[in-house]
């Protein structure tokens, strides 16, 4: 079993810093029966020897936004919850981490929204999650959730069923990650991840609708806009993606990753000579800066 924390590991728990094996929640908890939870995944980069939340703000605005969208009562506002983050760093000693803030519900069994919701807030150190070798994608036999059924933009615990049905069903095959379509038959995003494809000097990335709008797609979006590079929101099919020149996937996590293939089919440019590999050094110089971002703004 993967190991998340030692026993020195702190976690901010309601109010109350308490050791990571020290933190119980009561199994009648409505989140464990019924996935009511919602959480975000934020990268703090280590700058000047001090840790910076890559666009944390927007992070935390954006639990927020999800908390509301499922009738979660979490009332924090995002100043409070970049303050813990910090002193979460700071008493785990870490600087370069990722950060796991999630509110979940109190004891409930009835189908309703939550009386009450517990935050709690963990970090760990994470090296990038796919590495620097390119990835091996499959479209998955997983539909995305339709936009009708679930809040698609809300980063909810019980979705994520979707996703790993989709990423254990491809990696059983051999691949790395899973490219999931919409109902529609349309590419929507990978398993944890946003998608984009280069073509003809042109970037495509599928609109919002059927995708977690990532604040990583915000940010390559943001460094296309600067570097006068032209970006597609649009539908895209999938023969579209085996005609393209290049790939990639964008997410905290993965941060920006070069895609070798998709169902075996090698893409035609070599990475080193993609868009995608410009953005990348881009993205790794401004996440490990002080660069300045236009707000998402969460409502
Ligand atoms: N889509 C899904 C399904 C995700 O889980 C993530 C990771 N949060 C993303 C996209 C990328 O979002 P972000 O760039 O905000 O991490």
């Amino acid at each position: 079993m993967v190991m998340y924390y030692t026993d020195e590991t702190i976690v901010y728990l309601n109010g109350d810093w308490i050791k990571a094996a020290d933190a119980k929640t009561s199994v009648y908890s409505q989140s464990l029966h019924y996935g009511m939870s919602v959480f975000e995944g934020i990268r703090s980069y280590e700058i000047d020897g001090k840790a910076h939340l890559f666009r944390g703000k927007e992070h935390m605005e954006r639990m927020i936004f999800s908390a509301k969208a499922i009738g979660l009562p979490f009332k924090m506002q995002a100043d409070a919850m970049m303050n813990i983050a910090h002193e979460l760093l700071e008493r785990n000693k870490i600087t370069a981490a990722y950060i796991r803030p999630l509110v979940f519900a109190s004891p409930m069994m009835s189908l309703s929204f939550p009386e009450e919701a517990q935050f709690m807030m963990c970090c760990w150190a994470w090296s990038k999650l796919l590495g620097d070798k390119l990835t091996k994608l499959a479209i998955s036999p997983y539909r995305k959730n339709h936009p009708q059924s679930i809040k698609t933009e809300a980063k909810v615990g019980g979705h994520y069923v979707n996703s790993i049905l989709a990423a254990t069903e491809a990696k059983s095959r051999g691949y790395d990650d899973a490219l999931q379509l919409d109902v529609d038959g349309h590419i929507a995003e990978c398993s944890g991840a946003n998608f984009f494809i280069e073509k003809d000097g042109v970037l495509f990335t599928p609109s919002r609708g059927h995708i977690l709008p990532g604040l990583t797609r915000d940010s390559v979006l943001q460094l296309c806009k600067r570097n006068k590079i032209e970006v597609k929101q649009q539908k895209i099919a999938p023969h579209e993606v085996f005609a393209a020149d290049s790939a990639f996937l964008v997410g905290t996590a993965a941060e920006i990753s070069g895609v070798q293939s998709l169902d075996d089919q090698s893409f035609k440019k070599p990475w080193a000579s993609s868009i995608g590999f410009n953005l990348q050094k881009e993205y790794e110089a401004a996440t490990r800066s002080t660069h300045e971002w236009e707000r998402v703004v969460y409502l």
